[in-house]
This record gives structure tokens, C-alpha cells and sequence, in this order.
């Protein structure tokens, strides 16, 4: 089973490839968490996509695309994937077509999750996540158990920098303005389903699980 999830930044994609990733036992692949480890590590490709993440802007197609290509070609991807903030734009949507039929494979669903734009801000302002796993929560619609600390790991729960003010409307902006044609690729396709993610987390997942076992 090959998925991708499309939304805006806060969305939330994230919270449900947890859930999507642990029922369906399919690799969660998000190009964001893979940048942000690769910062966290040091190392050349996190250098790279350091100055375009603080600014809200995307990393270049060609890095990105190198990243996704590696990913998917290892073994735990053989029984399905689910792509959480790729592609991004269409020349990452023309290399993702290219690469599945190299690998005989094709996309069964593009889940779009839809949220108001304007509750976006509140949902990133509000975002807090594990710097250990990645898991993110929210301080006023999904707090941990005990503030500030991971359920999972019991680390100490931080903002990620582009979730501060400065930053959020730029990347909402460009996220916007990107995100239509992209929509509509899938549309023509005919993959493209739009789900309602104004609604709790739980609703969300549940009406995703109608999509994948209808
Ligand atoms: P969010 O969870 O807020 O949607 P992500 O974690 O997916 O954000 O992405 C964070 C940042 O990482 C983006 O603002 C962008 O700089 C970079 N990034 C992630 N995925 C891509 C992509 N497919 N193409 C280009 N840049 C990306
Ligand atoms: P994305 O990966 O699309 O950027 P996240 O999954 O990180 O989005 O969610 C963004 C923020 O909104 C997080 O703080 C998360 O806890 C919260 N959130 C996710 N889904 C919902 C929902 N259905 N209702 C309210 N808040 C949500």
C-alpha cells in the first residue's frame, strides 16, 4: 500500500502517519523529520536545507529528491510506503511517477488533509514536539501527560524554530501557493481524496481508515 498525505503545515500529517504507519505496519517517511535529523546530526545535507528550513522556504527539488529516492529504495518499503510533506511541488511529483515505475509500483491514495487556513497558525503556534521521536503535540488540543515532557520517551518537549511567528506565515504562504497545482495533478489522476482535518484527531484517522479498507 503506496500513500501519500498532502496538507498544509499543521494540518496534521504528522499525527496521523503515526497512526496510519503503526495499523497499517508501512514506513512513515517525512522529508521534514529526515532535514531535521540530518541538522540534528550535522551533517552536509542537514547544512543544506538549515538556511532554506529557518526561512520558511523549500529545500531544493534536486536535494530532496535525492533523499526520497535513497529512502524508498530500501528494503522496509517493499510492502508500501507513506509519504508525509512529499512531493511539494510538481517536479517532485514528475520524479516520484518516475521512480515508482522504475520500481513497478504505483500511489493507491493521496490523502488530503484540510484544514482552514486561518486555524493553521494556531495549530503550529501551539506545536510542540519530541526532539527524541519526533511525535509532536499540541499544548492546547493534544497535551502530553505531564507538560512539556514526551509520553512516549520522557523527553523534554521543545518548539521547532519554524513554528515561531517570524516564520509561520512565510512558510504558510509558500506552502499555499505551492500546493494547488499539486492538488490538482493528483486530482487529474484521480488519487486525490480530501478529508476534513478540522475535526478531533480520532474523527480524522477514522474517516482515513474508511479511504484505505474501502
Ligand atoms: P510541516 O510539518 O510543518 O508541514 P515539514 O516538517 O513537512 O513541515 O517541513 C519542514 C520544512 O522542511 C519545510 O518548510 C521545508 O523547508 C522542508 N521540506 C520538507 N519537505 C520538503 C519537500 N518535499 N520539498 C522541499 N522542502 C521540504
Ligand atoms: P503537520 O505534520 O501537517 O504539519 P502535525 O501533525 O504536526 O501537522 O500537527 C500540527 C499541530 O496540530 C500539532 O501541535 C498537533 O498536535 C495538532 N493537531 C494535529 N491534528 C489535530 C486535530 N485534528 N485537531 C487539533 N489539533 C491537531
Amino acid at each position: 500500500m503506496n500513500l501519500l498525505l498532502m496538507g498544509l503545515p499543521g494540518a496534521g500529517k504528522g499525527t496521523q502517519a503515526e497512526k496510519i504507519s503503526e495499523k497499517y505496519k508501512i514506513p512513515h517517511i517525512s522529508t521534514g523529520d529526515m532535514f531535521r535529523s540530518a541538522i540534528k546530526e550535522g551533517t552536509e545535507l542537514g547544512i543544506k536545507a538549515k538556511s532554506f528550513m529557518d526561512q520558511g522556504a523549500l529545500v531544493p527539488d534536486e536535494v530532496t529528491i535525492g533523499i526520497v529516492k535513497e529512502r524508498l529504495s530500501k528494503d522496509d518499503c517493499e510492502k508500501g510506503f507513506l509519504l508525509d510533506g512529499f512531493p511539494r511541488t510538481i517536479a517532485q511529483a514528475e520524479a516520484l511517477q518516475t521512480l515508482l515505475s522504475e520500481l513497478d509500483q504505483e500511489i493507491d491514495h493521496v490523502l488530503h488533509v484540510k484544514v482552514p487556513e486561518e486555524k493553521l497558525v494556531e495549530r503550529l503556534s501551539g506545536r510542540r514536539i519530541c526532539p527524541t521521536c519526533g511525535r509532536a503535540y499540541h499544548v492546547m488540543y493534544n497535551p502530553p501527560e505531564k507538560e512539556g515532557i514526551c509520553d512516549r520517551d520522557g523527553s523534554a518537549l521543545i518548539q521547532r524554530d519554524d513554528d515561531k511567528p517570524e516564520t509561520v506565515k512565510n512558510r504558510l504562504a509558500i506552502n499555499i501557493e505551492q500546493s494547488k497545482p499539486l492538488l490538482d495533478f493528483y486530482d487529474d489522476k484521480g488519487y486525490l481524496v480530501t478529508l476534513d482535518g478540522d475535526q478531533d484527531i480520532d474523527k480524522v484517522f477514522e474517516d482515513i481508515q474508511s479511504v484505505i479498507e474501502n
